[in-house]
């Protein structure tokens, strides 16, 4: 049950190494074998738990390559900047020995700069909610039809952030065929309905 049984690539294999991680912990036992194969999955974990790595590995499993051609492959979805900061932070690191591209759309920064972010051809998008959907309309090359994999991250707090109808477009904008995580410590009803409508017969994960 350790990383090695995963059959990860090396490259993304190399990135858990350079975190340091020997052992993976119980969220990550649990539900890498289901992420990494492509199925929608909702995620009962909280802060602490070693949920990070638990959705950048299928992320960086699924796409490995940069490509320019193909535009934006994933966006992972967070209710505070500090939070997407933490998570880029996270997978400039565990992500050092592929060649992907990632690009951060908060709130609070600059237009300008999120703009040139995006002219570099990201490949993974790690944004607040209302930042998202604001470049989507400001930037008319920028479209999420090329995405394949899209994750909620501490989706309970994106809801009490009040973020439910950027959510819900969000799901309009990305591609029916695609692979959803949602990651949340607890599950209030309106996320549990958010979940059935946006995602296809997702697994459960919980400890
Ligand atoms: P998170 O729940 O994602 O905020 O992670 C909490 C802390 O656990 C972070 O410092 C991670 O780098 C660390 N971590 C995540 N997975 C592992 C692992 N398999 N082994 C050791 N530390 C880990």
């Amino acid at each position: 049950g350790g990383f090695q049984s995963l059959a990860l690539s090396p490259e993304v294999m190399r990135g858990v190494m350079l975190m340091g991680y020997r052992v993976p912990t119980p969220v990550q036992r649990k539900s890498l074998p289901v992420t990494l194969t492509n199925v929608d999955t909702v995620v009962m974990a909280r802060t602490g738990s070693g949920k990070t790595a638990a959705f950048l590995i299928p992320v960086l499993e699924k796409l490995k390559e940069h490509s320019t051609k193909m535009g934006v492959r994933s966006v992972i979805l967070s209710p505070s900047r500090e939070l997407a900061l933490q998570t880029l932070t996270f997978v400039k690191k565990m992500g050092r020995f592929t060649s992907l591209r990632f690009a951060l759309l908060v709130g609070g920064d600059s237009m300008d700069k999120q703009f040139e972010a995006l002219a570099n051809n990201p490949d993974v998008i790690i944004a607040t909610p209302g930042r998202l959907m604001h470049h989507l309309q400001e930037v008319p090359d920028f479209t999420l039809k090329a995405v394949e994999i899209v994750v909620f991250d501490e989706a309970d707090r994106l809801f009490e952030m009040g973020f439910a109808e950027q959510l819900r477009e969000v799901m309009r904008t990305v591609p029916e065929r695609r692979q959803t995580l949602l990651f949340s410590a607890t599950m209030p009803k309106q996320l549990v309905q958010f979940a059935r409508a946006g995602l296809q017969d997702p697994v459960l994960i919980r400890l």
